[in-house]
C-alpha cells in the first residue's frame, strides 16, 4: 500500500489511532491497578474513562476506513493491525 504511505490523511488517521491505542492501554493498566487495589472510585473513574477511549477508537477506525475506501479505493479488509483490543 504504498499510496497510503504517501498519503497525509492516513498518516493522521494512523497517528491519532496510535496514540489512542497507547491511552487505552495506559488507562486499563490503571484500571487493573485500581481493580487490584480495590479502589472502587478510582476504577469506576478509570473504567469511564476507559470507555470514551473505546469510543474514540471506534471513531477513528470507522474513519480511517471511510477515508480509505473514498480516497484510495481500499475494501474492507483495510484496518490497522496488532488492535485486538
Ligand atoms: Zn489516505
Amino acid at each position: 500500500m504504498d499510496e497510503v504511505n504517501g498519503c497525509a490523511e492516513c498518516q493522521r488517521l494512523a497517528k491519532a489511532y496510535e496514540t489512542e491505542t497507547l491511552a487505552w492501554f495506559r488507562l486499563e493498566g490503571h484500571l487493573r491497578i485500581a481493580e487490584y487495589g480495590r479502589d472502587e472510585e478510582s476504577a469506576q473513574r478509570i473504567a469511564f474513562d476507559l470507555d470514551e477511549a473505546t469510543q474514540r477508537r471506534t471513531e477513528l477506525r470507522n474513519e480511517i476506513a471511510r477515508h480509505q475506501r473514498d480516497s484510495h479505493n481500499c475494501g474492507s479488509h483495510s484496518s490497522p493491525r496488532g488492535m485486538s483490543a
